[in-house]
């Protein structure tokens, strides 16, 4: 029996099935990975155009990010999370002083150990803000990890089905995507009206999240994501957060921009609510903050609602938060950012790739839309008749055949392309290539993408 036949049998007996592995019928094995490749134990290369959904935006096995790892291993690699180290607390500061630049805002970082724990603690910030308000709004199509409390400010039941409710579920609004949004709307005109829908809500004290008498509204906090990434990449007009922002404000109702996905540079600013011109009172990151070496993640949060009078020593805690590998390697990655100039660079390769999606769309009739900002780039599949009708077994098919590799890479080479599906129909190709990818390897991607939708047309 092969090596991997003998690795599928016990995957199957004695791995738990709950996690994603088994969304596909065969997940594949991989051996290897460099830049933006993945291996196979056969050497196949893998062009990996989602990146682990944005965990690695500064490619895989990055050399300098490895050292940094490996000089803390050598020197602290354990500290219980109740010491200091060097690297925390400046990694702390070059976050903090990053937003002061940013936004002009003072704040404070508390870590953890992945996105939805992260998220777990913005909720203990805003409800504690709140005065113990626990009711949020969150976004139809918003995704914020699958710890119980995340699930509850995160649009999908699935992921609450089988398990009850703990704690309020959301208020979910309706999140202005305009490719399916109402006939004849601009993207701009469809955004007023989710403001003005949202707005509504807080009329007159039967809509039910107002009291116009105490000036109180029922929510603490709104999460967002800038730019939805399980939903699909959705990207929105420019004026839509400042008008929303002012709804906000005026009800007192605080900002949590989810920055576990779109931020470190994936849309070309550090955060990506930096687009959009407003102030967040908190942001959550994780992912590529350490380039998805040490799992590591984080809340920064106005001083208002992190000082020590307000979340005071023990108010929240894990064995593995602050790692000191992980903290290392997100200071070294930070400090990298801050000397490769990647706010040109990644609006620059992102605007010829995207330029190459819309080449695709013109000769494909199943690419219904494309859009992108930065290298947060987005392919929809749909119906070939009317390029609208989504077509998630479209898009499975075609993400299941890439992970084949036997694409023609040139040169008698055989090559795999590596997607991830996302969107509320699940039928769009979230792209998420490194960041540091070459224009040779986005030409190559686009090759692999036409090469896949004309067998995709043709099956
Ligand atoms: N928020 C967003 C926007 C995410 O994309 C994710 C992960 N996909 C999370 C939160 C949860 O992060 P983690 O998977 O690290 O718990």
């Amino acid at each position: 029996m092969g090596d991997e036949e003998e690795l599928r049998e016990l995957e199957a007996r004695y791995c738990s099935y709950g996690d994603t592995v088994h969304y596909l019928d065969e997940p594949p094995f991989f051996e290897r990975c460099e830049g933006s490749f993945l291996y196979d134990a056969g050497g196949t290369p893998f062009l990996d155009l989602q990146m682990w959904y944005s965990a690695v935006n500064f490619g895989y096995a990055n050399e300098r990010l490895g050292a940094a790892a490996r000089r803390q291993l050598d020197r602290l690699p354990h500290l219980a999370p109740q010491y200091l180290h060097r690297e925390k607390v400046e990694l702390a500061a070059h976050i903090a002083r990053a937003n002061e630049r940013r936004f002009g805002l003072e704040g404070r970082v508390q870590f953890n150990v992945g996105g939805s724990q992260a998220v777990e603690d913005s909720l203990k910030l805003v409800r504690n803000a709140g005065g113990g308000k626990s009711r949020m709004l969150a976004f139809e199509g918003g995704y914020h990890g699958r710890t119980l409390g995340a699930t509850a400010i995160t649009s999908s039941y699935r992921y609450r089905r089988r398990y009850g409710h703990f704690g309020d579920r959301a208020h979910f609004l309706e999140f202005p995507y305009s490719f399916r949004g109402p006939k004849g709307m601009s993207k701009q005109e469809y955004g007023e009206q989710c403001v003005a829908r949202f707005a509504r809500l807080f009329e007159s004290e039967y809509q039910g999240a107002w009291d116009p008498q105490a000036s109180e509204c029922e929510f603490a906090a709104l999460y967002v994501e800038p730019v939805q990434g399980t939903g699909g990449y959705v990207i929105l007009p420019p004026g839509f957060f400042a008008s929303l922002k002012k709804v906000l404000d005026q009800y007192g109702i605080r900002m949590v921009v989810d920055e576990v996905q779109m931020g470190m540079y994936r849309t070309g600013k550090l955060w990506s609510i930096e687009h959009f011109g407003v102030e967040p009172d908190v942001i959550v990151f994780g992912k590529s903050v350490s380039n998805g070496l040490t799992p590591l993640s984080g809340v920064w949060a106005r001083e208002e609602l992190i000082g020590p009078e307000v979340f005071p020593p023990g108010s929240t805690h894990s064995t593995f938060a602050a790692h000191p590998v992980g903290t290392a390697v997100a200071l070294e990655t930070l400090r990298m950012c801050d000397e490769l100039d990647l706010e040109t660079t990644v609006a620059e390769k992102g605007a010829y790739f995207l330029e190459g999606l819309r080449q695709l769309r013109r000769r494909h009739p199943m690419v219904g839309d494309v859009d992108g900002l930065g290298l947060a780039l987005r392919m929809e599949i749909c119906s070939p008749e009317d390029s609208f009708t989504p077509d998630r077994s479209a898009a499975e098919w075609t993400a299941a055949e890439g992970l084949r590799g036997d694409l023609d890479g040139g040169a008698g080479r055989k090559v795999g392309l590596v997607l991830d599906i996302g969107g509320y129909h699940k039928n769009v190709f979230t792209l998420a290539p490194s960041l540091l990818i070459s224009v040779d390897e986005v030409d190559v991607a686009l090759r692999l993408l036409d090469q896949l939708l004309a067998r995709a047309a043709a099956r």
